[in-house]
């Protein structure tokens, strides 16, 4: 009987929703399993973070982030467009705050 084996190779995508510290993640694959798009999957190797396997379409709910019991494991990075950068200003006008 001839043995297949296959690869799963991630979705190119213009944006990356999710950065894993792979020091920090203990491979726990609670993102996994709560992901509502199941965008995730497990690991090649036991131990290290899930793969994202279709990057586009996250929803950037922050599920996975909520569910990880380390925190700093996960980080969700909105898109450049969606991150908002707030001004606060003087309305006398004299000095101006950005944060
Ligand atoms: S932010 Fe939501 S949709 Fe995106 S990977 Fe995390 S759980 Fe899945
Ligand atoms: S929930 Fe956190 S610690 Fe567990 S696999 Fe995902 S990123 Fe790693």
């Amino acid at each position: 009987m001839n043995e297949k084996s296959f690869e799963a190779v991630p979705v190119p995508a213009s944006v990356t929703p999710l950065r894993f510290d792979a020091e920090r993640c203990i491979g726990c694959l609670r993102c996994v399993e709560i992901c509502p798009m199941d965008i995730l999957l497990p690991p090649e190797e036991k131990g290290l973070p899930p793969r994202v396997m279709w990057p586009g379409e996250c929803w950037y709910c922050g599920a996975c982030v909520m569910e990880c019991p380390v925190q700093g494991a996960v980080t969700l990075r909105h898109p450049l467009m969606n991150q908002a950068s707030f001004v606060e200003r003087d309305l006398l006008g004299t000095s101006c705050h950005k944060g």
